[in-house]
């Protein structure tokens, strides 16, 4: 099983997770063009993908995957109320998850939904199974939960969202209310609660961590480093930060 971060960050997520032939694009906030590009510079045509999933309708996770998948073939899968909050799109072959339910497959992957506090109408991350082995992806929440971190335990490979220093969100260019959405309890994890997180979940068998969905304005990728470093030191070979700009290229789970 292998990964690849097209992008992260509040202008556009993807994510691409293969295993044994079966492709999955976890959010597209890019354009078709951009899309299509980033998946030529993996290898990958955008035809072999089997699937988009949605983790919740914000522009920078949803705002490619109609196109994407009109001119790719690929079924769509998300929760009833992240279709409801992208103004129910038509989409060929629209397959709809529960929320709170124990998971689907999609092909040689199962993907367990794990409910996050975000201010979306039924977010999602998830854990992804494929091969014997565990990729847990967690971003866009606005506070660790009970929920959250018995869903990441047992991962081989965690994309974990550090999004802010709180510091430089207040110091930052962003207005009051924006601000108290980005550091509040329905909007983004900050470097300590991204530790925090991670301090509840890391065991010996956790060999990779992307940190993801940072800030260019409210973060910097050392203070983010930092900050998750003071919890696994031994991950560091293994630890890097997804950028917004391009790809991580292909990362093994
Ligand atoms: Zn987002
Ligand atoms: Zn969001």
């Amino acid at each position: 099983m292998r990964f690849a971060v097209l992008g992260s960050g509040s202008r556009g997520n993807a994510t691409l997770i293969e295993t044994d032939g079966t492709r999955v694009l976890l959010d597209c906030g890019f354009g078709l063009r951009e899309t299509e590009r980033r998946l030529a510079d993996l290898g990958v045509e955008a035809a072999s993908i089997a699937a988009v999933v949605v983790t919740h309708e914000h522009g920078d996770h949803v705002g490619g995957v109609a196109r994407f998948a009109a001119c790719h073939g690929a079924e769509v899968w998300t929760s009833p109320g992240t279709w409801k909050g992208a103004g129910t799109p038509d989409a060929a072959r629209l397959r709809l998850f529960a929320g709170h339910g124990s998971g689907f497959r999609i092909g040689a992957l199962r993907l367990r939904p794990i409910p996050v506090p975000h201010d979306a109408r039924e977010p999602c991350q998830f854990v992804i199974e494929g091969e014997g082995r565990r990729l847990g992806v967690l971003t866009d929440a606005g506070t660790v939960t009970a929920r959250m971190r018995e869903a990441l335990k047992e991962c081989d490979a965690l994309m974990l969202e550090a999004n802010h220093d709180p510091q430089m969100l207040r110091d930052g260019p962003y207005p009051v209310s924006l601000q108290r959405r980005v550091g509040g309890a329905f909007g983004h994890l900050n470097n300590a609660q991204a530790a925090e997180l991670l301090d509840a979940v890391h065991h010996r068998g956790l060999r990779r961590l992307v940190i993801s969905h940072i800030s260019a304005k409210n973060n910097r990728p050392d203070l983010a480093l930092a900050a998750v470093r003071g919890v696994a030191s031994d991950l560091a070979p293994e630890l890097l930060v997804a950028e917004q700009n391009q790809s991580t290229g292909w990362l093994s789970v």
